[in-house]
């Protein structure tokens, strides 16, 4: 336990904090700074890989765009195929959309339409939780392609911002937490 401790230590310090980005008033978790250091890096997919055994799930899901680099290297390490919440206009193919409230302004998200087939579980990643408001438009995409949503799983948690009520319908896991939003 005091090793796991250390671990997530870890991954805490690999996270940098810009002041008031992107607006003011915002301490932007900056997870860049633990992707780019080999060993934080492992260390994160490494504490997902752990913090799913318990999840049955059919495929990760990854939410654009941090989320990709996560969902990714977890996929890989489940043997899991990877599903891509993506950022309005990219996906080529027949899409959904829902449009919801960010921490900071509005934002949509779109999924192919075959990317989900009716009762699959799926597994959905990003970096970061904060109002929750993504994971639920993510939640809503999900279950309108017929699938289940497995659990939610973040490398960061912003616990005054109470994502973790928005999401109560749903399982969730986070490695470390942050005072403030
Ligand atoms: P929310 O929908 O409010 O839970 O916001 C989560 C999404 O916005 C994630 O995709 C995060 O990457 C991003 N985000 C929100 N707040 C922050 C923050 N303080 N620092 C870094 N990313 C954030």
């Amino acid at each position: 336990m005091a090793q796991k401790q250390t671990k997530l230590e870890k991954i805490r310090n690999c996270i940098r904090t810009i002041p008031d980005f992107p607006i003011p008033g915002i301490q932007f978790r900056d997870v860049t700074t633990l992707f780019k250091d080999a060993e934080g890096f492992r260390l994160t997919i490494d504490a997902m890989n752990d913090a799913v055994k318990d999840f049955e799930f059919d495929a990760v899901a990854g939410i654009e765009s941090r989320g990709f680099v996560l969902a990714g290297a977890l996929a890989y390490r489940q043997g899991k195929g990877c599903i891509l919440m993506r950022k309005p206009g990219k996906l080529p193919a027949e899409s959904i959309s829902e449009t919801y409230t960010l921490e900071y302004g509005t934002n949509t998200l779109e999924v192919h339409k075959d990317a989900i087939q009716p009762g699959q579980k799926i597994l959905v990643i990003d970096d970061l939780l904060a109002t929750g408001g993504t994971a639920l438009a993510v939640a809503k995409l999900v279950e309108r392609l017929g699938g289940e949503i497995a659990a939610f799983g973040f490398v960061v948690d912003l616990p005054a911002l109470n994502g973790a009520a928005t999401l109560n319908a749903y399982k969730i896991f986070s490695l470390v937490a942050f005072e403030g939003e």
